[in-house]
């Protein structure tokens, strides 16, 4: 990479609106670009340079770092769409092209495929870590593509995030991406699960979680992003699901797992199972909850309502009591 290059970031929403500004604070020139003013707008109020187009922002860069919604946007970008010039073409040859994006294996190995024929570079380098570690520079990078490309944009990856890993060859990183969230949305699904089991069955909250997080059921949406209030105070079951990270981004998550699951054909029964799940939570309401609240779905589901007074719940001591409020509830504590 040349010596004080140039940074062209596009896609300034609710990741990279902070990614980037990321970036200026450590000292990279950088010029954004979003087709929505106010997130421009935003962008440049937080100091980071923009430019009147992405074909601009491209074609002075030695790196183009795309951070967009999907693949489709990814790919329209790259190759133009509505008659405007492609990043690829608008960019200098053997321009970074670095897709921070979760999208489709399938598109991932696309953009790499074109960004290559069009005589660039490619790394796919999907994040996990929401926008709270896209502010806090503390994401987890999971990167797919050559060895010394991956090398050459690891710098810029530890600026934005604390844990960046090499997963392979190109789309490894949204491999990894999309595998990680498989295993958590079925996670939460069977952890709440076994919680409202677990309320049918007289037990506390308390109770199953002091077991289950020291035993074989411990998992991260147990111990870190626990579905009910009490155990784990940080978790958005105390704030009513605020997210955290958000139901339609669960959705949108095991929908790529779902279709790497059928393109591939893995045997997969939960996976589908857990798309389905999610993309009902997110049309009923949950899109803008956090993933967690898949919870009251399944409690409602279960002829049960939470707080509402007529829920048997047990004390941590294991006596029974009946929550009359969400607090009574919220820490398993006894009536
Ligand atoms: P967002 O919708 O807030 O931001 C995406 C931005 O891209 C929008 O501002 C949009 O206007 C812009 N955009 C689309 N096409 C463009 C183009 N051709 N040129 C310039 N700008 C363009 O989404 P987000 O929450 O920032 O997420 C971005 C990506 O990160 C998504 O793929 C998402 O799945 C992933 N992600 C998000 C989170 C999260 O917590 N929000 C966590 C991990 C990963």
């Amino acid at each position: 990479m040349p010596e004080n290059y140039t940074i062209a970031f596009l896609g300034l929403g609710h990741m990279g609106g902070p990614m980037a500004v990321n970036l200026v604070r450590a000292g990279y020139t950088v010029a954004g670009f979003d087709v929505v003013p106010a997130a421009l707008d935003a962008a440049r109020a937080s100091g980071v340079p923009v430019a009147a187009s992405g074909a601009e922002a491209a074609s002075g860069a030695a790196v183009v770092l795309t951070m967009f919604p999907s693949g489709r946007h990814v790919l329209d970008a790259y190759r133009g769409s509505d008659g405007g010039p492609g990043l690829l073409a608008a960019a200098a040859p053997g321009t970074m092209f670095l897709d921070c994006s979760t999208i489709n294996v399938d598109e991932a190995r696309e953009a790499a495929r074109l960004a290559i024929d069009a005589g660039h570079r490619s790394v796919d380098a999907p994040v996990s870590g929401g926008v709270v570690g896209a502010e806090a520079g503390t994401l987890t990078f999971m990167a797919g593509g050559d060895p010394e490309d991956f090398e050459a944009v690891r710098p810029l990856l530890e600026v934005m995030g604390k844990r960046v890993v090499h997963c392979g060859a190109h789309g490894a990183g949204q491999a990894a991406k999309i595998c990680n969230n498989l295993i958590l949305g079925a996670s939460m699904i069977a952890v709440s699960e076994a919680f409202v089991l677990g309320e049918k069955l007289g037990l506390s909250h308390q109770a199953l979680f002091d077991v289950a997080s020291a035993a074989s059921g411990q998992c991260w949406a147990l111990t870190t992003n626990c579905p009910v209030p009490g155990p784990v105070p940080t978790s958005p079951a105390n704030r009513d699901y605020q997210p955290g990270f958000a139901g339609a981004l669960m959705a949108k998550d095991l929908k790529l797992a779902l279709n790497a699951l059928q393109s591939t054909g893995v045997a997969a029964r939960v996976g589908p199972l857990a798309a389905e799940i999610y993309d009902t939570f997110a049309a009923e309401g949950g899109a803008g909850r956090d993933f967690s609240g898949i919870i009251t779905d399944i409690r409602d589901k279960s002829g049960a309502r939470d707080g509402a007074g007529n829920v048997p719940v047990p004390g941590r001591d294991g006596a029974r009591g009946t929550a009359s409020t969400h607090a009574a509830q919220d820490d398993g504590s006894p009536e």
